[in-house]
């Protein structure tokens, strides 16, 4: 097998050192395996912006999904009501899982390619008083769009909702005052901007909130509130823990704070997407997302022309040491580029070099 980089949002490209912490097989009930759990749950609130007062951090085994159903399926009682402000392939699935779980709802709808209106949304919580909770995706990964938590998190507040966002490919890559916005649970995954391998995902609670979840899960598995108790009496993890998974992420936190912070690693990511955008559209590929609405972590280009055969395009980057990723838009034709993970303007522009010298016609 050819080596590639990943250019596509999680599992993405993760540096040596991350891979390398895999090599040692760790002890669950370890004390210093139980360290590296806690510190990381520290890290997670710092990053977030979040008082160990206020807020606590859970670690989740599985995808990001599992986290978000168990936000969903522990935090969501009979008699609530969840708003879901969809706009992506990631908003039907939230969807989608509170259909599975019995979750009374209202889906709040838009075009894949616009935002939420702020009138709106304070619509329908005037009209629907017996709403409880809301919640939203921050980035879309479905076509890179970047809904504003500014505005929702200031609607929640105003109205006194209580607030989930899925900041699964945003979180650790666009600075997200957790505190400051008063989010009341934020969810994101291992596999995603802090640049860790896939495994296992986490969520930022507020105490005061999580508190009063005890005995609400349908599921055992996905009990948020029994996984946190049981997790911060000293970092053991209830049932077998990622143990490789969670060595590489305490490394990729680390590389974190050694680059900067999330600041700095934003900066990183919306200059290469600043220069995969540029180039592209120099080659003939739109984004389908209108640059003001655009995220740094992934955007959605429409194909360049009626001939444009993406698999044939896929194998020849691939063969060029980059992976892409195909669109999930079923009535336009798309594919996506990520640029986050270990990802520099050096990747950014070779493979625009060779994007460029297919599109020249050079095709095999
Ligand atoms: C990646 C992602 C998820 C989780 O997907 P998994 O396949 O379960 O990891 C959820 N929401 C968003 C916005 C994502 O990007």
């Amino acid at each position: 097998m050819n080596e590639y980089k990943l250019l596509t949002p999680g599992p993405l490209t993760t540096s040596k050192k991350v891979k390398e912490q895999m090599l040692f097989d760790r002890c669950t009930w370890d004390d210093e395996y139980k360290a590296i759990t806690q510190k990381i749950r520290k890290q997670l609130l710092e990053i977030a912006g979040a008082s160990e007062e206020t807020y606590t951090s859970v670690l989740m085994q599985g995808s990001g999904s599992f986290g978000v159903e168990s936000i969903l399926n522990s935090v969501i009682n009979k008699g609530d009501k969840l708003l879901i402000v969809c706009n992506g392939a990631y908003g039907e699935r939230i969807i989608t899982m509170a259909k599975y779980i019995g979750i009374d709802y209202v889906n709040y709808h838009t075009e894949y390619d616009k935002i939420f209106e702020i009138d709106e949304i304070k619509d329908i919580l005037n009209k629907d008083k017996s709403i409880t909770h809301i919640v939203m995706v921050h980035c879309e990964t479905t076509t890179g769009i970047l809904n504003p938590i500014e505005d929702i998190a200031k609607i929640s507040k105003e109205y006194g909702k209580i607030l989930i966002i899925d900041a699964m490919s945003s979180f650790g890559g666009i600075p997200i005052d957790v505190q400051k916005l008063s989010i009341d649970y934020l969810i994101s995954s291992a596999n995603k901007c802090i640049q860790g391998v896939p495994g296992f995902c986490f969520v930022i609670a507020r105490r005061e909130k999580l508190l009063k979840c005890e005995g609400n899960s349908k599921s055992l598995c996905l009990d948020l509130y029994d996984q946190w108790k049981y997790m911060d009496n000293d970092g053991k993890w209830r049932f077998t823990s990622p143990t490789h998974v969670v060595a590489a992420f305490s490394k990729a936190i680390d590389e974190l704070i050694e680059e900067g912070g999330v600041l700095a690693r934003n900066e990183r990511y919306k200059n290469n997407n600043f220069i995969l955008r540029k180039m592209l559209k120099y080659m003939g590929f739109e984004p389908y997302i209108r640059e003001n609405l655009q995220s740094p972590i992934i955007t959605t280009f429409r194909f360049p022309n009626l001939e444009f055969d993406f698999n044939d395009f896929y194998n020849y980057v691939k063969k060029r040491g980059y992976v892409l990723y195909p669109g999930k838009l079923t009535e336009t034709d798309t594919f996506r580029i990520g640029n986050i993970g270990e990802i520099y303007e050096e990747d950014i522009k070779k493979l625009c070099g060779i994007i460029g010298d297919y599109m020249g016609g050079k095709k095999s």
